[in-house]
C-alpha cells in the first residue's frame, strides 16, 4: 500500500453484510484496480475504531439487532461523521442507509438515533415487508443508467428537505413511502435499499464513487460485458409479472 492508495473502508462486516453486500467492496476494489489504481482495503470490525482517513466507506444491510448494535457503536466511535466532514464518500445499503439518517425503529421497537449524515428518518412500515426485485430510474443529475437491485426491509424512510431521492422506482417499493422514491443522497453520502449486491448489478455506481473520490469527471473505460449480461438478466426478472 502506498501513501496515495485509494482507501476503501468496509464498515462492520461482522454486523452489516447481508444479501451479498460484501460484493460492493469487491466491485469497488476491482474497478479501481482495472483503472490502474492502488487500493488499500480496510475491513473494520465493530470492535475497532473507524479510520477517518478513508476515501470511500461502504456499509451494508443487516437484521434488526445487529443494526442497533452497529448504530450504537458508530455513534460512540464518531469517526464516520468526522470522515464525511473531511470529504469522504459513503455508500450505504438498507440497514446501513437507515443508520446514516436521523433515527430508525430498532429491534426493541424504540426510536434509535442514527448518525444524521443524511436528512432521512425511518419508521417501521405497517404493511407487508418490502421484498423483491427493483427497477428504478436514478436521479438524472447523477447521469447513471437505471438501477436494479433486490430489496428486503420493513423500515420506511422519509426524506427531509436536504436529502435528494437517489432513484424513482418503476418496479418495487424503494423507500416504502408510496411516493416511488428509492434511497437518498446528499453531496458525498448515499443510501439505497438495494442489495444484489447493488454495485455488481450497477457498476456505474461504483464508478461514480471512484470519480467522486478521485475528483475526476471520467475514468478509463472497462469491458463491462459481464456486468451488462447480469443487469439484463436482473431487469428481465424484475419485469416478470409476480
Ligand atoms: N432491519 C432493517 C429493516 O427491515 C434493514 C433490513 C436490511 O438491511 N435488509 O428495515
Amino acid at each position: 500500500m502506498s501513501d496515495n492508495s485509494l482507501r476503501v473502508v468496509w464498515v462492520y462486516p461482522d454486523l452489516l453484510s447481508t444479501y451479498g453486500d460484501q460484493g460492493n467492496v469487491l466491485v469497488v476494489e476491482r474497478r479501481a484496480r482495472q483503472r490502474g489504481l492502488d487500493v488499500a482495503r480496510l475491513d473494520v470490525r465493530s470492535d475497532q475504531p473507524i479510520p477517518t482517513s478513508g476515501d470511500i466507506y461502504l456499509i451494508g444491510g443487516g437484521e434488526d439487532r445487529p443494526q442497533r448494535l452497529a448504530a450504537e457503536r458508530l455513534r460512540r466511535d464518531g469517526h464516520l461523521y468526522q470522515a464525511v466532514q473531511n470529504g469522504a464518500i459513503v455508500f450505504s445499503v438498507c440497514a446501513g442507509y437507515q443508520i446514516l439518517g436521523h433515527e430508525f425503529i430498532n429491534d426493541l421497537g424504540q426510536r434509535e438515533p442514527g448518525l444524521g449524515l443524511l436528512d432521512v428518518t425511518s419508521t417501521r412500515g405497517e404493511g407487508e415487508r418490502c421484498v423483491g426485485d427493483v427497477f428504478a430510474d436514478i436521479d438524472p443529475r447523477l447521469g447513471l443508467p437505471p438501477l436494479t437491485g433486490f430489496e428486503n426491509h420493513q423500515g420506511v424512510t422519509h426524506l427531509g428537505p436536504t436529502a435528494r431521492p437517489f432513484a424513482q422506482v418503476k418496479i418495487g417499493k424503494g423507500n416504502g413511502t408510496g411516493d416511488g422514491t428509492e434511497g437518498a443522497y446528499n453531496d458525498t453520502v448515499f443510501g439505497t435499499y438495494m442489495h444484489g449486491p447493488v454495485l455488481a448489478r450497477n457498476p456505474q455506481i461504483a464508478d461514480l464513487l471512484l470519480k467522486l473520490a478521485l475528483d475526476v469527471n471520467a475514468l478509463p473505460p472497462t469491458d463491462d460485458r459481464w456486468y451488462e449480461a447480469l443487469r439484463g438478466e436482473r431487469i428481465a426478472a424484475a419485469q416478470q409479472p409476480a
